[in-house]
């Protein structure tokens, strides 16, 4: 879990993520800051994108009667592990995607500049290329689809297996 998280948001978002998940009552951005020593900029924008996936999240609360307030930001790992499916679904959606469209139309490619048509753009242009007017030739895309294939299988496996 660790290792995506550091794939994802560095080594700098794995420190805050492993800091977070120490602390009981969360932590300000200075405090992350001064115990990671990752720049407080830095702190604040691997934060507001973890945020946006849902790695991580912050609980507000007035600082007695002023208008400011304290951000106290946490994660636990039942958030990091709902996270993390759900991206790994995203991914899954748009690999799934783009196999239907590589297995439901045949692809030419034009042997002088590699230029790739489908059905439809080949057929407009006579099976010509726009390029070079030389003849294309249909593109074989099983080796695609295949990787796809696989892709699509472990990316399922590792998302039902316990993270
Ligand atoms: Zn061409």
């Amino acid at each position: 879990m660790m290792k995506v998280i550091e794939k994802l948001y560095g080594s700098d978002g794995r420190k805050i993520v492993e800091l977070l998940l120490k602390s009981s009552d969360g932590k300000s951005i200075d405090e992350i800051s001064q115990e990671t020593g990752i720049r407080v900029n830095d702190v604040r924008r691997l934060l507001y994108e973890m945020s946006q996936e849902g790695f991580v999240a912050y609980l507000r609360s007035q600082k007695g009667d002023s208008f400011w307030y304290n951000y106290r930001w946490y994660t636990n790992i039942a958030m990091l592990k709902n996270a993390l499916s759900k991206r790994i679904d995203n991914v899954v959606k748009v690999l799934e995607e783009r196999l239907e469209y590589e297995t439901s139309t045949p692809f030419y490619i034009c042997p002088n500049d590699l230029t790739v048509y489908t059905f439809e753009e080949a057929f407009e242009n006579n099976f010509q290329c726009i390029h070079c007017q030389a003849d294309l030739t249909e593109f074989d895309n099983k080796q695609i689809i295949n990787h796809l294939k696989s892709l699509l299988e472990k990316l399922k496996k590792f998302n039902s297996s316990t993270l």
